[in-house]
């Protein structure tokens, strides 16, 4: 997607501060972070949401679960703890229409998820 913001970061076009990257995903920091660790995860390809999954094939899909995963590790926040949520849809407040996974800890999180 052209005018994707996600897509931009992901082809290298916009920077961002980039903390994991392979074939299928990037990670980068949020930009406006709301826990001490903040980081977003992207696969490479552009679905809109958690509602288009099945248009990414099984290697991606894997690929962003994965990545959570080397990204806590990366952050240092695997014994300490962390969270992990998609926003999908306008109920849940999701902005950037790129699906996209965040991984917050470095800190205690609101235990208030709603
Ligand atoms: P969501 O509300 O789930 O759609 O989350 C979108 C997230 O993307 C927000 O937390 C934003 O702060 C973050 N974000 C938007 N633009 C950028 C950017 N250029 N670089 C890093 N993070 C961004
Ligand atoms: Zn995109």
């Amino acid at each position: 997607m052209d005018d994707c913001i996600f897509c931009r970061i992901a082809r290298g076009e916009i920077p961002a501060t980039k903390v994991y990257d392979d074939e299928y995903v990037v990670a980068f920091r949020d930009i406006n972070p709301l826990a001490p660790k903040h980081v977003v995860i992207i696969p490479r390809r552009h679905v809109d949401s958690l509602n288009q999954l099945d248009r990414l094939n099984e290697n991606e899909q894997l690929a962003l679960l994965h990545a959570c995963r080397t990204v806590a590790q990366a952050e240092g926040i695997t014994e300490s703890g962390y969270r992990v949520a998609i926003n999908c849809g306008d109920d849940a407040g999701q902005t950037v229409h790129h699906l996209h996974v965040h991984v917050l800890g470095g800190g205690k999180l609101s235990v208030n998820m709603a």
